[in-house]
């Protein structure tokens, strides 16, 4: 992993370059003095996905969801529950598919719940269907070490 590293902003999607041995001590935005991970996923739309997918120096687990989707709902806390275990290794968050349709045909998401894990703007694992409480993390591990 290059030193420092890219983190953008939850809030202000500033990019924050973070000196990898202060990664894990709760680093804030430089711009907006923001928590840079407060083990939440961040909500993505067409202003910062892209800052989070391409310029990001960490791979990013989105989850694509919608609002009627009972198993979304459901896996919600879950994926909550995830952020703060893979943060601040991975950025987590959600594309609701209803409000960001773009994004979701762009990676022709065709049933949610679906989450995409992506390293360096690439897709590197994709999951369709809820996923219990638990294996999401130990997922979206298997799949950065494999
Ligand atoms: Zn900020």
């Amino acid at each position: 992993m290059p030193d420092p590293i890219l983190i953008i902003c939850p809030t202000c999607s500033t990019t924050n370059r973070v000196p990898h041995e202060r990664l894990g001590a709760g680093g804030k935005c430089g711009r907006c003095g923001g928590a840079l991970f407060d083990a939440h996923p961040v909500a993505l739309g067409p202003v910062n996905f892209e800052a989070h997918l391409n310029k990001g120096g960490i791979p990013l687990l989105v989850d694509f969801w919608a609002s009627w989707c009972g198993p979304c709902r459901q896996m919600a806390p879950t994926f909550e529950a995830a952020a703060s275990q893979l943060e601040p290794y991975v950025r987590l968050g959600k594309v609701d598919t209803e409000a960001e349709q773009a994004i979701a045909a762009r990676y022709a998401v065709r049933s949610i719940p679906t989450l995409i894990l992506f390293r360096g703007g690439k897709e590197l694992a994709r999951q369709s269907g809820a996923m219990p409480a638990g294996s999401i993390v130990s997922w979206a591990r298997q799949a950065l070490n494999s």
